[in-house]
């Protein structure tokens, strides 16, 4: 795992502060060889500190976290436009980082000092092909502007869950989605990928076609070449009933219970839940709860939760554009955020209960170290949450071909994410120091209960963590392999230092 911590890369960033300025459009002495680079080929979408495309481009992030200064802005307009700049960067051994829709809030993961940012804001691509089975999508896209464009068509598609979140990022990190039960990972429903590789070349990888290329995209990130356009399947689902159902603390317990009841026996396909903890003044419990059909309300299998009553409910019949702007806006831009990842796994509703337990006691045992170092009025969200992920939703991948996780259809996972966000980079530090903390401690207990399993879902991880590994030692020397086969130079491991990295 080659992502710099979160601690060691905010002291790095503290040393580095890049500065120079150039008129728009061209460039100073003192920039980096990238930029030099791009410049005479490809200028005009090259752009440097004082135009207002690299202005908006470079804060154009989710968390402040992840804010750098790149030392220009590459915005290509084409696949091969894409590809000449990669031939140039790589001639000029020139680093660069990648930015998608710029969610993974981890510094240094899509954005960079001084080298090059390559932006995907002009790869718009989106389009259904004509018997509507398939839907193409560029890299520039937010999940909201594919739901907006399917609902249309009384369609959907496994992707994010808010609606601000970039399609790349989470389609080549794996994809937690609605439909999971029914279709898998976001990744399983993708059938085609055009993909810019180290030397330049521009690929299609399917299941005839490059196929190791296809399975290792399929949460092995970015480290085999640049995405370029997505061809995933699409979902038929006019209107599902869906929405957020919070409950007051005096019913934890049987919320967590309701949780675990739901991970242990997932019998019906068309559901999705997400149950989180809000630790606050008083602490919430809130669950999102999804099924995918246009006339059953209240489903059987979500009355565990639904019986306790609800302080707040949004539950309704909505389109999946409708839901992802209602859970979208709790994304709030240009704050400072932590996800932590990590899973337990079990077969029985007493192992599950026990697991989600452990995470939650420890969790919140550990919150007033928290609390005494970061002022309440600077913290503006905490949130555990768990994802459950059982044999349907595996079943569902490994028809379609299979993806590089190496999950186990035999067992239940609930992959948790422990979710920071507050005011004021005077306490990154603090922040990640705690978590890092909290969750040593948690895999600790949840290992000593037998219950841990390594696998850290990519989306939610720090960038303290370790991914590969936890897909199975076969699994990471396969997408070790194919790695060194599309990019023998290893271009994706030292020139993009960003993500994680396979090696
Ligand atoms: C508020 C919020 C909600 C989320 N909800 C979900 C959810 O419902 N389900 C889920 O699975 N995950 C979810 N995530 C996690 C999400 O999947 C990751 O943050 C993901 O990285 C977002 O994609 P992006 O394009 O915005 O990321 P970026 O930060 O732009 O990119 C992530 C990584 O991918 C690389 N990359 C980007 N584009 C390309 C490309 N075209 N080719 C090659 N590499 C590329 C970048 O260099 C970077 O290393 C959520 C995250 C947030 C912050």
């Amino acid at each position: 795992m080659r992502v710099t911590s979160v601690l060691s890369l905010a002291s790095a960033a503290a040393a580095s502060t890049a500065s120079f300025s150039a008129p728009a459009g061209t460039a100073s002495p003192n920039v980096s060889a990238g930029c030099q680079a791009l410049r005479a080929p490809l200028g005009d979408s090259l752009f440097f500190k004082s135009s207002s495309v690299y202005k908006y481009e470079a804060a154009n992030f989710w968390s402040n976290t992840e804010l750098m200064a790149p030392g220009c802005v590459f915005r290509p307009q084409s696949s091969a436009q894409l590809a000449n700049g990669i031939k140039a960067l790589v001639g000029a051994g020139a680093e660069f980082a990648v930015r998608g829709g710029g969610h993974m809030g981890i510094r240094g993961s899509n954005n960079i000092n001084d080298g090059v940012l390559i932006v995907m804001s002009n790869l718009t691509t989106l389009e259904l092909n004509t018997d509507r089975s398939l839907l193409s999508v560029g890299p520039s896209h937010r999940w909201a502007d594919v739901y907006t464009y399917l609902q249309g068509f009384g369609l959907s598609a496994a992707g994010g869950r808010l609606g601000p979140v970039g399609v790349p990022g989470l389609l080549l990190a794996g994809g937690v989605n609605f439909y999971g039960n029914q279709v898998g990972f976001g990744c399983d429903t993708v059938v085609n990928y055009e993909v810019v590789l180290a030397d330049g070349s521009i690929v299609e990888a399917n299941k005839t076609s490059n196929p190791d290329l296809f399975w290792a995209l399929k949460g092995g990130s970015s480290n085999f070449g640049i995405v370029t356009r997505f061809d995933l399947e699409t979902i038929k689902s006019p209107k599902v009933w869906a929405g957020t159902h919070t409950v007051s603390a005096e019913y934890i317990d049987q919320f967590l219970a309701a949780a675990a009841t739901y991970a242990s026996d997932i019998y019906d396909p068309k559901t999705h839940v997400v149950p989180a903890l809000v630790p606050g003044e008083t602490t919430l419990a809130s669950v999102i709860l999804f099924y995918d059909s246009d006339n059953t309300s209240y489903p059987e299998i979500f009355k565990p939760f639904t019986d306790i009553p609800a302080i707040s409910s949004t539950l309704d019949f909505k389109t999946v554009s409708e839901f992802t702007t209602e859970t979208g806006t709790m994304v709030i831009d240009g704050i400072n955020d932590v996800f932590v990842a990590g899973t337990v796994k079990g077969t029985t509703y007493k192992e599950l209960m026990e697991g989600i337990t452990i995470i939650n006691q420890t969790f919140f045992n550990e919150l007033p170290k928290l609390y005494s170092q970061v002022p309440t009025a600077n913290i503006s969200t905490i949130q555990l949450d768990w994802q459950p992920i059982g044999a349907d939703w595996m079943k569902a991948s490994e028809a379609r071909g299979g993806n590089a996780l190496g999950l186990d259809s035999s067992q239940v996972y609930l992959c948790y994410a422990e979710v920071v966000e507050w005011i004021g980079s005077a306490y990154d530090d603090i922040v990640a120091e705690w978590l890092e903390n909290t969750t040593y401690k948690i895999n600790n207990a949840t290992q000593k209960a037998g219950l841990y399993d390594a696998f850290n879902y990519m989306g939610d991880a720090a960038g303290f963590q370790s991914i590969f590994p936890g897909y199975g030692a076969k699994n990471h020397q396969k997408l070790i392999d194919v790695a060194q086969k599309y990019d023998p130079h290893a271009v994706f491991q030292t020139l993009m230092p960003g993500g994680f990295k396979v090696y």
